[in-house]
């Protein structure tokens, strides 16, 4: 959260006027975060060992029920739409708030002890709690007021500022090749890829302000910039067969898990210099079109 801040007061494009309202809605952001206050009640929920199919339209019915229930009573603010054991988190817009369940915080495979304050500010700060942070302040969440309503609170020019800036995301992904010849739908994940960016922008502003970065000590040959991107690479870990990438170029609100590291990484000049990229590399981009929005 203060390194969001700290981003936002130095953001070159946005008015005075615009930022105070951003700044406000950022400090209002509700935090649930490893499990709710209030357990969910399961008991009428039957499970057994029996039969696997019962056990599915048990669990249907319940959740039906559960739904139904809710039917002309106020929205309960506390509820969770994930378990603490989900590995997964989300930003609400109609609650402004972000949802990072304790499944999240772990690095799977990696031991506690490999993980150091670089691996963790990459993989927990920037691939998650920035990147939620940031869905406030996508195409999307950006519509959104402190209280989670719909309204506009940006000025004309600023809203003018950010689209321009995210039609360079929205080219830059369109630009990137899934598989064959199927290129990433670039406005259908731009909300995603904004928040990519984001994150991984926030959890480096949020790493730099540690002890450990400060020393700059280097670990397994890494300097801990270095190490904080390949923190934020574990978080997308994963392979999928080629027709389910087909599939998901068609259907899935993310980029493919290598560009959630490489497009926004491509972007941030910290990671050109940590790694001493240069042009005629397969990553660089030109510095007119890197995108820069939060
Ligand atoms: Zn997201």
């Amino acid at each position: 959260m203060a390194a969001y801040k700290v981003r936002i007061q130095q953001l070159d494009w946005m008015s005075p006027e615009t930022k105070e309202k951003a700044l406000l809605k950022l400090s209002t952001v509700i935090k649930k975060v490893g499990y709710p206050d209030k357990w969910r009640d399961y008991s009428a929920l039957t499970i057994t060992r029996d039969s696997y199919v019962q056990n599915a339209i048990n669990a249907n019915k319940y959740l039906h029920a559960y739904e139904v229930e809710k039917l002309y009573k106020p929205v309960d603010k506390t509820e969770w739409e994930m378990t603490p054991q989900t590995w997964n988190a989300y930003y609400n817009p109609s609650n402004n708030e972000i949802v990072l369940p304790a499944a999240a915080f772990i690095v799977p495979g990696v031991p506690d002890k490999y993980v150091d304050d670089a691996i963790a500010y990459g993989y927990a700060a920037g691939s998650t709690i920035g990147h939620e942070i940031t869905h406030g302040f996508d195409d999307q969440g950006s519509q959104f007021d402190e209280k989670g309503n719909l309204s506009e609170w940006w000025t004309p020019q600023d809203r003018a500022q950010f689209l321009e800036r995210t039609k360079l995301i929205v080219e830059q992904f369109n630009n990137y090749i899934i598989i064959d010849t199927i290129h990433v739908n670039g406005d259908a994940t731009q909300g995603e890829n904004i928040a990519d960016l984001g994150g991984m922008l926030i959890g480096l502003e949020a790493f730099k302000m540690t002890d450990q970065y400060k020393e700059g000590k280097v670990i397994g040959g890494y300097t801990p910039v270095q190490r904080y991107f390949l923190g934020f690479a574990l978080s997308w870990y994963g392979k999928y067969r080629d027709e389910a990438m087909v599939l998901r170029a068609k259907t899935d609100v993310h980029s493919p898990n290598f560009l959630r590291v490489n497009g926004p990484a491509s972007n941030i000049q910290e990671f050109y210099d940590a790694f001493g990229i240069k042009q005629g590399d397969k990553m660089y981009v030109e510095d007119s079109l890197r995108v820069k929005i939060w």
